[in-house]
């Protein structure tokens, strides 16, 4: 167990052979805690229409140069099939924020769907946002067990740094939803963006131990990248990190030493990874991470859910790279 000095110092050294060490016993406390298999979630960004304005993403309300989607049900329940027909265990429903009746509504039908073809076994993750803790009973009921939900940063006046101050960002209903997410008994994913715009090493310190804090059962944390239609992009020359691989070199310390914080957790090889090397998240998966989630949703929709530029899988196909580790095809991949 690293204390906030600890991961200071290792967030701060510069030295290959401590980075390669510290993944390898990453690696050896995921497959001892979590086995050698890697588990699936098939990715279903089934709506980019969100009533949010967080000032790093390309599908805020603002941003009128995207334009706007909600897959129909029988688009969303194809994926899913095709997910179940490919042995994936899981599905992560992921969209824009909207709190609204119809959508809520829409979602829970979905969600009894999926569970029906798939005679319960096809596991629901949901990533909707924030909802208030009766939606997300709804949808708990309709069969969906786990929830993502990043705080994107641990600190409150970091926060608004990133999101406007207004009703619809606050950050302590942000870190109550996750709690929220916890008490109904989701399995409850959180996590943190790095490298953003005056971010100090402290930050991502701090970050890592409110994870362990929150006591999260999975997380999934990727490096900011800018978006060209958003306010942030302004401050992307105030980066800490320019060099590609330098923010890789970050993406596997971060995974490393949570993986050492909390040996039983799910933790996610995230695409974004993939945007800084294109073995990003093979060498994620090689320090610490067990848990994948290859892009499912269709072809044609793909390239509107841009919430960051040169998001990849966009125009190439999603067929599962080789991986230099067995698959766990057909399981859920509870930690709990
Ligand atoms: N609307 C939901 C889920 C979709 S956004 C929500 O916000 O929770 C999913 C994640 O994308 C966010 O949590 C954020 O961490 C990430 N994201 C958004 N813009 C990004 C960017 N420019 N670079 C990297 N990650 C970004
Ligand atoms: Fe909407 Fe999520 Fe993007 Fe914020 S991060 S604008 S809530 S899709």
């Amino acid at each position: 167990m690293f204390t906030r000095e600890e991961i200071i110092e290792i967030l701060t050294d510069e030295s290959d052979d401590n980075l390669s060490l510290l993944c390898s016993d990453a690696h050896r406390i995921r497959v001892e805690n979590r086995g050698e298999s890697i588990f699936l979630r098939a990715l279903i960004e089934f709506s980019n229409r969100c009533q949010k304005n967080c000032l790093y993403c390309g599908l805020r309300s603002s941003n009128i140069d995207t334009s706007r989607y909600i897959l129909s049900e029988d688009q969303i329940i194809d994926s899913a099939v095709k997910s179940y027909n490919s042995g994936y265990g899981s599905i992560v429903l992921q969209s824009g924020e909207r709190r609204d009746r119809e959508f809520i509504s829409f979602v829970t039908k979905v969600i009894k769907e999926i569970k029906r073809f798939s005679d319960n076994k096809l596991g629901i993750t949901l990533s909707c946002g924030e909802q208030n803790e009766e939606t997300y009973r709804e949808w708990f009921e309709a069969g969906a067990h786990r929830y993502l939900l990043r705080f994107e940063t641990s600190k409150e006046e970091n926060y608004y740094r990133l999101h406007p101050k207004d009703r619809f960002h606050s950050y302590s209903d942000r870190i109550n939803a996750i709690k929220t997410l916890k008490k109904i008994g989701y399995m409850t994913g959180s996590g943190f963006m790095y490298n953003l715009p005056n971010e100090r090493v402290e930050d991502i310190a701090d970050n890592l131990l409110f994870l362990k804090e929150l006591n999260v059962d999975m997380v999934g944390m990727g490096p900011y990248i800018p978006h060209h239609e958003t306010p942030l992009y302004e401050e992307r020359n105030l980066v800490r990190l320019k060099e590609k691989s330098d923010i890789m070199k970050l993406a596997l310390k971060s995974i490393a030493i949570l993986r050492h914080l909390m040996p039983h957790i799910n933790i996610a090889s995230t695409t974004a990874l993939q945007v800084i090397d294109n073995q990003g998240r093979e060498k994620a998966l090689a320090s610490g991470a067990n848990v994948l989630m290859p892009n499912l949703t269709p072809d044609t929709l793909r390239e509107n859910y841009s919430i960051y530029d040169n998001k990849p899988g966009v125009k190439e196909d999603s067929e599962l790279i080789s991986l230099p580790f067995p698959i766990a095809y057909n399981e859920c991949g509870d930690t709990i």
